[in-house]
């Protein structure tokens, strides 16, 4: 049995599965993980644009950044990974997707049940005095500001915020209590979102990580490592569970 058909009869034993996904997903939509030569992130370095201090101390610096990254955003549609996930969880094979991507490209590729770990950016807030408002009637404003005249932040975690307590708590309860999680497209070097392997792991679950190159978990924690883009992996495994179902004659 090669490594895709293990991975998809461990989706279809597993009473609760969930994905844990990082920038690599979004790749092949278009948007940059931290990696990519050439990409957004070698104009801006993170450290200096992408921390709570950067952004309070220069918000209009940090919304250059922003803006490019809001373009790129704005423009990317969900890829075949993200489509993927989304069919498996239709199909009663994934349950949660926990992303630390921005994007709504989960969502977009039909996914229900997202947690989005770092937040979403279609939301800005006044770290001034507290009032939130949709990007989208801030659109035709560079940078954003408040009613009470501050530039907005957008509701996306920098470095250094806090994890928005609801998506923490439950990402931890679903990381103690999943059989499988799929590790799809991240590095797995950003901390809190990084234990959710580890957490899974000590609970008993199978680890499957998908990735185009190995990650410090790919020779600790992970039973099932399957080198790809994440688009090609997906559709592998969504077509064995597919073919699997129909063999066994269960549910599809
Ligand atoms: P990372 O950049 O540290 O790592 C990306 C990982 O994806 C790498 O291990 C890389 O090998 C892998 N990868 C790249 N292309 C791939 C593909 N096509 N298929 C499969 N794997 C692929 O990203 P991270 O671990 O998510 O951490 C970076 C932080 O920055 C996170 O908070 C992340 O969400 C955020 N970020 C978000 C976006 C977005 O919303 N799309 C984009 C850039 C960064």
């Amino acid at each position: 049995m090669d490594l895709v058909e293990r991975a998809a009869d461990l989706l279809m034993a597993s009473r609760l599965t969930i994905a844990l996904t990082g920038a690599g997903i979004s790749v092949e939509s278009g948007i940059p993980d931290f990696r990519s030569a050439g990409g957004l992130w070698t104009k801006y370095d993170p450290s200096e644009y992408a921390t709570i201090e950067a952004f309070v101390s220069n918000p209009e610096k940090v919304w250059e950044m922003l803006r490019e990254m809001g373009e790129v955003v704005g423009n990317a549609i969900p890829n075949r990974a993200h489509i993927g996930l989304g069919e498996l969880e239709r199909l009663g094979y994934l349950h949660f997707v926990i992303t630390q991507n921005i994007d709504n490209l989960h969502q977009a590729g039909g996914s229900r049940n997202v947690i989005e770990y770092h937040g979403n950016a279609s939301t800005l807030s006044c770290l001034s005095c507290g009032r939130h408002y949709r990007s989208s009637d801030k659109a035709s404003q560079y940078p954003p500001r408040c009613e009470c005249g501050n530039i907005l932040k957008p509701d996306v975690i920098f470095f250094g915020e806090a994890i928005p307590s609801e998506a923490l708590s439950r990402s931890y309860e679903l990381a103690q209590t999943a059989q499988a999680v799929f590790v799809v497209g991240t590095s797995a070097t950003v901390s809190p979102a990084n234990t959710i392997p580890s957490t899974a792991k000590r609970g008993g679950a199978t680890i499957i990580e998908i990735n185009k190159e190995r990650t410090h978990l790919t020779d600790t924690i992970t039973d099932i490592f399957l080198q790809g883009s994440a688009g090609t992996i997906v559709d592998e495994i969504l077509n064995a569970v597919k073919r699997e179902s129909a063999g066994s004659n269960v549910r599809l």
